[in-house]
């Protein structure tokens, strides 16, 4: 199949070929045509799908009849809203937006919390037909009287599920208060709670079902192996792995934000150069950290599970669980980082014996056992008992109600990188917790 026969029009297919895609995603093939009519949407599918082609390419078909070359703010009206749970994701998917809509005088922006909000409200002003936001910073302009959104229609949820894990449930109900409900609405999520089906079937009308998520089996490109390894050797097999492996553009995940850190840390002091990035850090470490990374100038990103969430990061060759979530659903998040576009990636998972009922349950999801491979040297030591991972029996990690996350990103205060830390919310602040030595 080619773009081509997608109906879409000659200024999307020619920034589509600039970008170099020559067959539409699966997501893509099916989700054009529906929003191109016009109609909702419901999209089951997580980053690395190709879903913000999916639905920026028809969102931007379906605006560019009024699009407008005029300086004057008055013919730029909010005419889409994209929602995404993270910063990263917003900047990302603006940056889809302008590449695809490079050949059509539409105008977009982003707004998201931790940078100052007087350059956004100076980008509103000049007037944008496309605004990417988070629900929080969107609230906070919303009561500066920065926005109007009479002129609104097409709303777009990305992420869903992760936005709800984030606890943004009031402030996305408090945002479609605020949009006509004459409008064409599309969400976006990896997985489907009940929660998710409620949201959708509040704002979605006769939505048509497009699905590709690889919920429960994780893609058959990323080969998926389990290290067993003890809590305290974890670092250095994971430093043995990257050395010997000869591993480059290794993204690795840790439970909480201090593991991140620290784990970072003492990577960089082994000679693997390394950054973290979570919540915690500000706005332009994150950038930096993630351009870093993708330029390959540092070999290893170390990632809390929602500051990874909506990174673009093309073809990662590899994704370590360094500890393994306390919510199976999320190393199918994970390992979807890697094996994209056609490259087999590799997820390889250090997984020590506190972790073993982690394990079951993430088998349980995938229907599988992973395959195990002890590595020469870090055997490990069977008269080491299993020790309690705090906060990782709270079941689910999603409160009912959708305030801010509990226990998602709980800690082993014995495992050999985790500390006692709060989740990553919105809002979050650094934990407290004193630090011990890795
Ligand atoms: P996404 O799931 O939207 O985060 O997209 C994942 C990556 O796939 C992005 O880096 C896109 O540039 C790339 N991509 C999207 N659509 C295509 C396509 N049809 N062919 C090749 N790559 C694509």
């Amino acid at each position: 199949m080619s773009f081509d026969t997608l109906g879409l029009l000659p200024e999307l297919l020619r920034a589509v070929r600039e970008q170099g895609y020559e067959t539409p995603t699966p997501i893509q093939a099916q989700a054009i045509p529906v929003v191109l009519q016009g109609r909702d949407l419901m999209g089951g599918a997580q980053t690395g799908t190709g879903k913000t082609a999916a639905f920026t390419l028809p969102m931007l078909q379906r605006l560019a009849p009024q699009a407008s070359t005029s300086t004057s703010p008055a013919k730029h009206p909010i005419r889409a809203l994209v929602l995404t749970p993270t910063r990263e994701l917003a900047m990302q998917v603006e940056e889809s937006i302008r590449t695809y809509g490079k050949h059509i005088p539409l105008r977009s922006t982003t707004i998201f919390g931790g940078v100052n909000i007087n350059p956004q409200i100076a980008a509103l002003r000049k007037g944008v037909e496309i605004l990417v936001a988070t629900p929080g910073r969107l609230l906070d302009h919303h009561q500066q009287g920065t926005l109007r959104f009479d002129q609104l229609e097409i709303l777009v949820l990305d992420e869903a599920d992760r936005m709800l894990d984030m606890g943004f449930i009031r402030d996305i109900k408090k945002i479609l208060a605020l949009l006509p409900a004459k409008r064409q609405s599309l969400l976006f999520s990896a997985t489907f709670s009940g929660e998710i089906r409620e949201l959708a079937a509040s704002l979605l009308k006769d939505p048509a079902s497009v699905d590709v998520a690889p919920r429960n089996s994780t893609t058959e490109l990323v080969k998926q192996v389990v290290h067993p390894v003890d809590r305290e050797r974890k670092r250095a097999l994971l430093a043995h792995l990257i050395q010997t492996k000869n591993l480059e553009q290794v993204l690795v995940f840790t439970r909480t934000k201090h593991g991140a850190n620290r784990l970072a840390e003492q990577l960089d002091k082994d000679g693997i150069s390394a950054l973290a990035i979570h919540g915690n850090k500000s706005q332009p470490q994150r950038i930096k950290a993630l351009s870093d990374f993708k330029q390959g100038n540092i070999r290893v990103l170390v990632a809390t599970d929602i500051a990874a969430r909506g990174l673009d990061i093309d073809q990662l060759p590899h994704v370590v669980n360094y500890e393994l979530p306390q919510v199976p659903e999320d190393y199918v998040h994970r390992i979807g980082r890697t094996g994209r576009a056609g490259s087999e990636g590799e997820a390889l998972s250090l997984v020590c014996v506190d972790e073993h009922k982690l394990l079951k349950g993430i088998e349980r999801l995938l229907k599988n056992p992973l395959p195990s491979e002890v590595v020469a040297g870090f055997a490990p030591d069977p008269a080491i008992k299993a020790e309690p991972i705090e906060n990782g029996r709270s079941g689910g990690g999603q409160r009912p109600g959708g305030g801010r996350p509990s226990g998602r990103q709980g800690s082993n205060p014995r495992s050999s990188s985790a500390r006692p830390a709060r989740p990553e919310g919105r809002r979050g602040s650094a934990p407290s917790s004193s630090r011990r030595g890795v």
